[in-house]
């Protein structure tokens, strides 16, 4: 189990807003208004669950990141 803070990223010019990471993981990502996943709770799911919304997406919208590393990099 790694102890490194990382956190899942929404890249929203890649999302697709299907919905199916919300499904998977609904307390951590969230359906905005605009149609884009959002995670908006980073920590209230498990890593395995995350890791599983994220193997779901179906255009690979969602990345891991550092928990302080600028959204807008990678
Ligand atoms: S699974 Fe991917 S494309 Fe679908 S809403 Fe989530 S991030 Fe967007």
């Amino acid at each position: 189990m790694s102890m490194a803070k990382k956190v899942p990223f929404v890249d929203p010019e890649t999302c697709i807003g299907c919905s199916a990471c919300s499904a998977v993981c609904p307390d951590v990502f969230e359906m905005q208004e605009d149609g884009k996943s959002k995670a908006v709770n980073e920590a209230s799911d498990s890593e395995e669950n995350i890791q599983n919304a994220i193997d779901t997406c179906p255009v690979q919208a969602i990345r891991w990141k550092q928990k302080n590393e600028p959204a807008e990099k990678g």
